[in-house]
């Protein structure tokens, strides 16, 4: 099969009439300033699927529900209230339902791999399943359909605080000790067995959540996979931190884990000059997930300082309130101009692109912390495509850089036309090939679990 289209972004920049050759899966030739031979399928603009390196799928299912004022100061934590609430109703057969649409949205948007973040393990009283992985089973059905590569990112989760904390009410769905969540990995490995090119790292959930010897078993379960970790979102867990060890999070995270590229430190939002330092030093991966940081109300993290000093990063849709690939770039970048009134503040230096800096970051970073380096339109790389309208009139009169510029800035996700994961298009005119059974799953599972 080969794809042609008038202009694509390849590792080393934009080049016109662009053939891209893919077998079984990968892309096995590239050619620039070809014609289209008579059986190419033709396009406009052809971009890198960029990966979503921090989702948790079931949250999907409660996006808008946590926008209505309670009676005191709302924040992080009575967001995690209502969600708890939400997690109680939740079955197998809801879970993948929900993934599905989820992830459908996310490829629509132009994700083309997502890192689940998985914590909702057992029953809704707290019992294992008798099959142990059947939720991550759930989400890799969920991927199976849909067609997103999946990352699948099973969370160790034992305690409701620093110091190892009995879980509250609340947690019991999340709960494992050491050796239960070994064999929980185990089966998710088995779970995810079936799917085309997925891996299973590893998420102590975060320091509130597993002490220092759960977090070293942990962390050592990974094999060189991925390791996620929940980091430094709120300043009421950094203050725990300080009150119970005497360090910061990162801080305390750094002194007391092998903390390097294979991690993924997620949001990382509260921290100091030398925190920061020791993040760019280690070489591990800040996962930012802009949209949701905004409707939490975390605070913002020190993007212009971290990607000066050469730190690497990518975007997640973490609780999926919106998926769109280009917003959570965009608000990124909007972050650090609201913040030091300044403009262009993530491009990389005088006249560089800021869109194509911030995509070229994400999908390098992405890519690595998914496990899956090297992300991007190269040869022997999966054949992981967006392409974009560019009949669109928005387009009008835009080459190169300032195609990712306009996109990231003014058009978004209704300007995706088609998207192939792994070579195989997934999304055709904007829309999910399976959306129609995808949604009406949805809707009925919805309607099943919360009417
Ligand atoms: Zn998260």
């Amino acid at each position: 099969m080969a794809l042609w289209c008038e202009q694509a972004w390849l590792s080393d920049g934009w080049r016109s009439s662009v053939r891209l050759t893919v077998e079984k899966g990968r892309i096995s030739a590239i050619e620039t300033g070809v014609e289209a031979a008579p059986d190419d399928e033709r396009h406009d603009i052809f971009l890198p699927g960029l990966p979503n390196l921090h989702s948790h799928a079931f949250q999907r299912g409660m996006a808008g529900l946590a926008e209505r004022a309670g009676t005191g100061n709302d924040s992080f934590w009575t967001w995690r209230e209502v969600m708890y609430r939400f997690v109680d109703r939740l079955d197998p057969e809801g879970m993948r339902a929900i993934a599905a649409l989820a992830q459908a949205e996310m490829l629509e948007s132009g994700f083309t791999r997502v890192g689940e973040f998985h914590y909702l393990h057992h029953d809704v009283d707290g019992r294992p399943y008798d099959d142990l992985a059947v939720m991550a089973g759930a989400i890799a059905e969920a991927a199976a359909e849909t067609g997103i590569a999946l990352t699948l990112l099973p969370v160790f989760y034992a305690h409701s605080g620093f110091g190892g904390i009995a879980p509250t009410h609340g947690q019991r769905r999340f709960i494992n000790g050491v050796d239960r969540f070994a064999k929980l990995l185990e089966e998710s490995r088995e779970a995810v067995a079936g799917l085309d090119d997925a891996l299973v790292g590893v998420a102590p959930h975060s320091l509130r959540a597993a002490t220092a010897d759960e977090l070293a078993s942990v962390a050592a379960m990974a094999a060189g996979a991925p390791v996620h970790i929940h980091i430094a979102e709120q300043v009421p867990e950094v203050e725990a931190c300080l009150a119970w060890s005497g360090a910061r999070p990162v801080e305390w995270l750094m002194e007391n884990a092998a903390v390097g590229p294979d991690w993924c430190l997620v949001h990382a939002t509260h921290i100091t000059d030398a925190e920061r330092a020791a993040i760019v030093e280690s070489g591990a991966v800040a996962g930012l997930c802009p949209i949701t940081e905004a409707n939490l109300g975390d605070g913002l993290f020190p993007a212009r300082e971290f990607l000066a000093e050469g730190g690497r990063f990518g975007v997640g849709s973490d609780s999926n309130v919106e998926i769109d690939a280009a917003a959570e770039l965009r608000l990124l970048e909007y972050g650090q101009r609201l913040a030091h009134r300044g403009r262009n503040l993530l491009a990389g230096g005088a006249g560089q692109s800021t869109g194509a800096s911030l995509y070229r970051g994400a999908l390098a970073g992405g890519g690595q912390a998914l496990g899956r380096p090297g992300a991007g339109l190269v040869v022997g790389e999966a054949a992981d495509i967006v392409s974009l309208k560019a009949r669109d009139p928005f387009f009008a009169g835009r080459s190169g850089d300032a195609i990712l510029d306009s996109w990231i800035f003014g058009g978004a996700a209704r300007l995706v036309d088609c998207v192939w994961r792994g070579g195989v298009k997934r999304v055709v005119g904007g829309r999910h090939i399976a959306r129609d059974a995808i949604g009406a799953r949805y809707r009925g599972t919805i309607a099943r679990l919360f009417a």
